[in-house]
Formats: structure tokens, sequence, C-alpha cells
């Protein structure tokens, strides 16, 4: 698969291109899991941006296990992020999950997102492919890498190559103490098999904010390019997601922590 030098996806966002890739700064993307109001959405994109992410993920349309629970607020929650990026200038990245979707969502992201549950989900891979913002591909939960770059492929072959890959933890055979198995090793797996940048979820990975810290600094360790964190400015009544969500304050020191490891951010 590798040849050449590693590619880079420069995103431009309004506060200025940035660039993801081996020889760039480490990028963070920090957000809620779901858009919830325009109060918590504008507030937590300020207290990241200080923090240092240079991204908001935030999701309008989610993929929840039951459809009783919470699907996010469509339409309406693209629009709240856009009040989010002209209060902070920060990118902004959030999901798309159905074709139909992904002319609303890419005219509001600076990153589109195709989530785990999609991965090989071929129409919306050649949907997002053949459009031109920034792919973050996350791997299906129980995708091999060769599945994984294949989807990737689907992406590339469409038109755009501007794909990142993120790791956001597979499935294992005990989910009783973290809610999946955070695969670090693709790091350097990928790094020999692909030119792509690759980013880090853990707290997709762990699903417990206790968690997150020292896989953040593992993933930074083992060479990541970039971090997706989730942070709630309240956790404990988020509506999905809370137990796996930081603080603001934690997610600030923890940012301080990250720079003491490595890759300059
Ligand atoms: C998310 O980023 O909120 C999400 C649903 O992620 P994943 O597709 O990795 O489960
Ligand atoms: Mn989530």
């Amino acid at each position: 698969f590798r040849h050449g030098e590693p590619s880079e996806v420069v995103v431009s966002t309004p506060n200025g291109f940035v660039p993801f890739g081996e020889h760039h700064p480490l990028v963070t993307i920090a957000g809620p899991c779901s858009v919830e109001n325009e109060e918590m959405i504008v507030y937590t994109a300020q207290r990241v941006k200080a923090a240092g992410a240079k991204f908001l993920r935030g999701g309008a349309y989610k993929p929840r296990t039951s459809p009783y629970a919470f699907q996010g607020h469509g339409e309406s929650a693209l629009n709240l992020l856009i009040a989010a990026r002209d209060a902070t200038g920060l990118g902004i990245i959030t999901e798309v999950m159905d074709t139909a979707d992904l002319d609303k969502v890419a005219a509001v992201a600076d990153i589109v997102q195709v989530g785990a549950r999609n991965m090989q989900n071929f129409p919306l891979l050649k949907k997002v492919g053949a459009q031109d913002k920034p792919v973050f591909l996350k791997r299906g939960m129980s995708a091999t890498i060769e599945e994984w770059l294949m989807a990737a492929e689907y992406i590339m072959a469409a038109g755009n190559p501007n794909v990142i890959l993120c790791e956001r933890g597979i499935r294992g055979f005990d989910r009783q103490y973290a809610r999946n198995t955070l695969d670090l090793s693709v790091i350097p797996v990928l790094r020999s098999l692909t030119h792509l940048p690759i980013a880090i979820d853990p707290s997709h990975g762990t699903g417990k904010a206790e968690y997150v810290p020292s896989m953040a600094m593992a993933a930074i360790a083992a060479g990541t390019d970039s971090l997706m964190i989730e942070v709630h400015p309240n956790p404990a009544k988020a509506l999905s997601d809370g137990p796996q969500s930081l603080t603001p304050e934690r997610f600030d020191s923890l940012m301080q922590e990250l720079a003491v490891v490595g890759k300059a951010m």
C-alpha cells in the first residue's frame, strides 16, 4: 500500500489552515458527543479553544443503538455549529449518516465525519468521496485494517484524497470495564501501510472519562497525528456519552499534560 511521503490533509478553518500529518503538530479535536443547545455548544467551543483545540466536534445526526435514545437535533444543530464557529473561529467536524443529508452537513462542516457504524456504507463513502470537504473516517467496530483501508480507498477512488483515519476502539470480548478495546497498535501498523494521517479517539475507545487521559498520552507516545476527545460542560447531564466526556477543566489540564509528552502542539 504505502508509497512515498506521508500525505498531509490541510483543512481550511476561520482561524487559518490546519494541517494534519506525520510532519505536523498534533491536532486536537474536542467537543460534546451531541450538539444539545446553543449555550452549551458555544460555551464548550470557547473552553476547548482556550485549551488549545483546533476543531470543535459535535453531532447533529447521532447513530444511537436504541431508536428511543436521543437522535440528535439534526439540521437545527448544524445551525448551532455555525454559531459556535462564528464565536470562536474553530473548524467544525460533524458526522453524516445519510447520503440525503450530505449537502447540508458539508455546507457547515470543515471536516465531514463518517462514523464507525457507517465505515462500510459504500454509497455514503462514494458520496463523501465525490465532494471536497476532508473526511474523518472512523474504524468500524469490528473492521480489519484491510477493510478500513479499503473504505478509505472508496473515498479516494471517488476523487477525494483528503482522508484522516480515526481509531475509536474495537469490539473485544470484555465490555465490563471499558466500552471498547482501543487498538493503539494501529498507529505503527498504519504508518507502515498508508500515507494517510492518523487520529485516535480515546473517548469512544474507553467509554470512561477517567481512562481518557492515559490513553491520550499513550496515543501521542505511539505517534498519533491527531486526537478526538469528548468534552461536555456538565457530563452528568449529557444527552449522549456523558460517562466518557471530560469537563472543560479536565480537558484543559489534559492539554497541558499532553504538551509534555511529545509532538509539538
Ligand atoms: C461519535 O463520534 O460521537 C461517534 C458516534 O463515534 P463512533 O462512530 O466512533 O461510535
Ligand atoms: Mn459520542
